[in-house]
C-alpha cells in the first residue's frame, strides 16, 4: 500500500495561522508586536534565501522583523557587539545567527553570547540543558516541526522504537530529546553506526537528518512505519532532494514527508512560534513548560 503524504506545507500554514492569532493577541495586550531578528554574516547564497524567507514569514504573521547584515570580513568582536546590543534591545524578543558562519569565526563563542531568553534556535547551552532535563523553553525549530508532523499524523510514540539518523546539535540531538519526552524508545544513529539498515528495519518511526540523497532505502523500512525526511541536498539537476529514496520507501511506509514540502516549511513556521513563545515568556515569567509542543 502506498504511504500517505504528510503535507508540511498545509500543516505549516495551519501553524502560521495559529501564530498570527497569537501575535494579534500579543499586540493587543502589549501595544507592540513580537520582534524576531536575524543576524547574517557574509554572502552565502543559500543563507540569503533562508533569511529572506524568514523575514517575509515573520512580517506575514504581523511580527516586527529585521535582518542585520555584516560583511564576511566582520570580526568576532563586531559580531559579539551586535549580539550584545540585540540582547539589550527591549523591543526584540528573539533572534538567531544564521549558520553557517564564514570560516575562521568562533561559532561556539558567538552562539553562546545569545541571551538564552532570546535564543529562538535553541542552541544556547542553557536551552540545550533544559531540553535534556525535559524542561525545554526554547527548542530548535526543525525538531519541533518534526514533532508537530508526527502529532498531525496521529503517530503514537509512547513505547515505540524511533531511530533518528544524524546527531547534530540543531536537529538530531534535540529531536531525540523531544521524542524521549513523548516516551519513545529512541536510537540516535550517525556516520559510525553499524548495520544502519537493520536499526531502521526495527523502527516504527524513522527520522533522517543527514544530508545524503537517497540514503534510506525501501528495504530498510518496516511495513507501516512513519518516515520523516529532514535532509536536503541538491541533485545534479539542481533539484532539492531528501535523505529518503521516496518512491521505494512510499511502498512500505504508512506516512512519509516529501522533499520539498515536508519538514522545510515546518521549520519556518516553528521558528515563528518560538519567537511568539519567547515574547510571551518575556512578558510573563510564568510561561509553561514547552517540551514537545509546537
Ligand atoms: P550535520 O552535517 O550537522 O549532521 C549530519 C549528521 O549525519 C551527522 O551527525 C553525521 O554523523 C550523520 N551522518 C553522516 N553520514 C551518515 C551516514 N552515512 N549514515 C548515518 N549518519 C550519517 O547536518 P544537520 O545540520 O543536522 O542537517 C542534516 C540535514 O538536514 C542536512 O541535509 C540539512 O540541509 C537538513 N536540514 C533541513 C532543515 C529543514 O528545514 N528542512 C533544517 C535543518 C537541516
Amino acid at each position: 500500500m502506498a504511504a500517505r503524504i504528510l503535507d508540511g506545507k498545509a500543516i505549516a500554514a495551519k501553524v502560521r495561522g495559529e501564530v498570527a492569532q497569537g501575535v494579534a493577541r500579543f499586540l493587543e495586550a502589549n501595544g507592540r508586536p513580537p520582534g524576531l531578528d536575524v543576524v547574517l554574516v557574509g554572502e552565502d547564497p543559500a543563507s540569503q534565501v533562508y533569511v529572506r524567507n524568514k523575514e517575509k514569514a515573520a512580517n506575514e504573521v504581523g511580527m516586527r522583523s529585521r535582518v542585520h547584515r555584516l560583511a564576511a570580513t566582520a570580526t568576532a568582536g563586531e559580531i559579539l557587539a551586535l549580539i550584545h546590543a540585540l540582547n539589550q534591545d527591549d523591543l526584540l524578543d528573539g533572534f538567531l545567527v544564521q549558520l553557517p558562519l564564514p570560516k575562521g569565526l568562533p561559532e561556539t563563542e558567538i552562539l553562546d553570547a545569545v541571551s538564552p531568553d532570546k535564543d529562538v534556535d535553541g542552541l544556547h547551552p542553557v536551552n540545550a540543558g533544559l531540553l535534556a532535563l525535559g524542561r525545554a523553553k526554547l527548542a530548535s525549530a526543525t525538531p519541533r516541526g518534526v514533532m508537530r508532523l508526527l502529532a498531525e499524523c496521529g503517530a503514537d510514540l509512547a513505547g515505540k522504537r524511533v531511530v533518528v539518523i544524524g546527531r547534530s546539535n540543531i536537529v538530531g540531538k534535540p529531536v531525540a530529546q523531544l521524542l524521549l519526552a513523548e516516551h519513545a524508545t529512541v536510537t540516535i544513529a550517525h556516520s559510525r553506526t553499524r548495520d544502519l539498515a537493520d536499526v531502521c528495519r526495527q523502527s516504527d518511526v524513522v527520522i533522517a537528518a543527514v544530508g545524503k540523497a537517497g540514503l534510506v532505502r525501501g528495504d530498510w523500512i518496516k511495513a507501516g512505519a512513519v518516515v520523516i525526511d529532514v535532509g536536503t541536498t541538491r541533485n545534479e539537476q539542481g533539484k532539492l532532494v531528501g535523505d529518503v529514496a521516496f518512491a521505494e520507501v512510499s511502498e512500505r511506509a504508512s506516512w512519509i514527508t516529501p522533499v520539498p514540502g515536508g519538514v522545510g516549511p515546518m521549520t519556518i513556521a516553528c521558528l515563528l512560534e518560538n519567537a511568539l513563545l519567547a515574547a510571551k515568556a518575556r512578558v510573563d515569567s510564568s510561561s509553561p513548560n514547552l517540551a514537545g509542543r509546537c
